[in-house]
């Protein structure tokens, strides 16, 4: 059996190619999956549960589908879908995950993270991901009309596609020593994060052993999967 792992999908209406990939997943090799871990970023953004958003909704009914036929899917926020909660759970059947999180794969530990937290030379973007995650912050977010919330969100994201153009590419990646410090604290052999767009498999060399870090890539040109079973991880394209 195969644990799989996927990230940063983006969906929204406006890449329904993607949504369309994701749906075919679910209905195909995800079926026979031991589990299904969504390490965040599924969504372009997520205003909250009650979005009527007909592309979301079938994405939500594909998930449910996936589900009910008894397969476990995990979900873990990032950093545009932060705001999924506990009606998202409940009508998808997925499960969710807080960020970190350490599993136990086929007797390897491994950490699952969507990766933004780990990306602390951007120091902007940590204390926005500071207020955002803020409950008081989210509360208060839940409680303006869907409209607003929808306004805001485009907003947030033309002001973050400005910054991530005007920004050194190196700022946005993962911190070395920040990568260091969380396989370390969690004592895995393995941190398997999405986030950055740069798929990859990375040697860390923490002096006294060598762990992996693995980066599930982005959906936009195709398909990203992380297929793990008894032989280890694989990270692979799918093909659209
Ligand atoms: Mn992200």
């Amino acid at each position: 059996m195969t644990t799989l792992f996927i990230s940063d999908l983006h969906l929204e209406d406006d890449r329904p190619e993607i949504g369309r990939q994701f749906v075919s997943f679910l209905e195909g090799e995800a079926r026979a999956a031991e589990a299904l871990y969504i390490l965040g970023d599924l969504f372009e953004y997520w205003v909250g549960d009650d979005d009527p958003n007909p592309h979301y909704a079938l994405m939500k009914k594909a998930m449910r589908e996936l589900a009910d036929t008894g397969v476990p899917v995990f979900f873990m926020h990032g950093n545009r879908d932060f705001m999924i909660g506990e009606q998202f759970a409940t009508e998808t059947g997925a499960v969710l995950l807080p960020d970190p999180e350490p599993v136990e794969l086929y007797g390897t530990k491994v950490l699952l993270s969507h990766g933004d937290a780990l990306c602390t030379d951007d120091t902007h973007y940590q204390q926005m991901r500071q207020m955002t995650r803020d409950p008081e912050w989210q509360a208060m977010m839940r409680a303006k009309p869907l409209e607003e919330r929808i306004a805001i969100a485009e907003q947030a994201r033309q002001q973050s596609q400005e910054y991530n153009a005007a920004v050194d590419e190196e700022i946005m990646d993962v911190n070395g020593e920040a990568v260091v410090d969380t396989i370390r604290e969690h004592d895995v052999e393995v941190l398997l994060h999405g986030h950055t767009h740069r798929p990859g498999v990375h040697e860390i060399d923490l002096e006294d052993r060598i762990a992996k870090r693995i980066v599930l890539g982005d959906w936009y040109e195709h398909g990203s999967v992380v297929r793990w079973d008894g032989n280890g991880p694989r990270l692979e394209v799918m093909p659209r």
